[in-house]
């Protein structure tokens, strides 16, 4: 099952540091890439980009001009998930995302989602039904999704690898991917 996100309406002067988070985590947790919508970000690539070359994989990062044109387009293939606080809970639908094993595109909001997107969407999925944040909203239910296997991800061809430690940094950099 591939994975991927759609961020809708990135402002850069807003939403830098969120929308960079929002990735970091994605990539992180298991996602293949990540679509967004709203204003075009070439640093935003960038750092995505550069995390990439140091820490591995091939995370996926493209902008997009018309949100609706990329579910639609998604929707000849796979399934679509909208992170929402006015949702169902995580806990009733999880199971039931986790069995169709076709690709999931995972929404998740900015400022006001515009209301087709809830009806578009194959579920709309609180993380309870408390307002928080798109982070931490698409961090717990990748976590429940890859039922946490996501936690041991490896990514291939990356020039620096964190060896684990009780205390203290160690990181071996890799002459391969210099
Ligand atoms: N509604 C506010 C606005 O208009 O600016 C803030 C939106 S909220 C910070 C951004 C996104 O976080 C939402 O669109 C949703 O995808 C996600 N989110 C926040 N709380 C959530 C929750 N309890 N369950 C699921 N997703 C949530």
């Amino acid at each position: 099952m591939t994975v991927k996100i759609l961020r809708l309406g990135h402002r850069p002067s807003r939403d830098k540091r969120v929308t960079t988070h929002l990735l970091l985590a994605a990539r992180a947790l298991g996602a293949s890439g990540a679509i967004y919508t709203g204003v075009k970000d070439d640093q935003l690539e960038k750092r995505i980009q550069g995390i990439n070359l140091s820490w591995g994989g091939c995370f996926e990062i493209s902008f997009a001009k018309d949100w609706s044109k990329e579910i639609k387009s998604w929707k000849k293939h796979g399934k679509v998930v909208h992170l929402t606080m006015y949702g169902l809970s995580i806990k009733k639908v999880i199971e039931e995302i986790r069995r169709d094993e076709s690709d999931k595109l995972i929404i998740v909001g900015g400022a006001k989602v515009p209301g087709e997107v809830f009806n578009i969407a194959d579920w709309n999925v609180s993380i309870t039904s408390q307002p928080h944040s798109e982070v931490s909203a698409l961090a717990i239910f990748l976590h429940e999704l890859f039922d946490g296997n996501e936690l041991n991800l490896t990514f291939e061809k990356a020039r620096l690898r964190i060896v684990p430690q009780g205390q203290g940094k160690k990181v071996i950099e890799s002459q391969d991917n210099v």
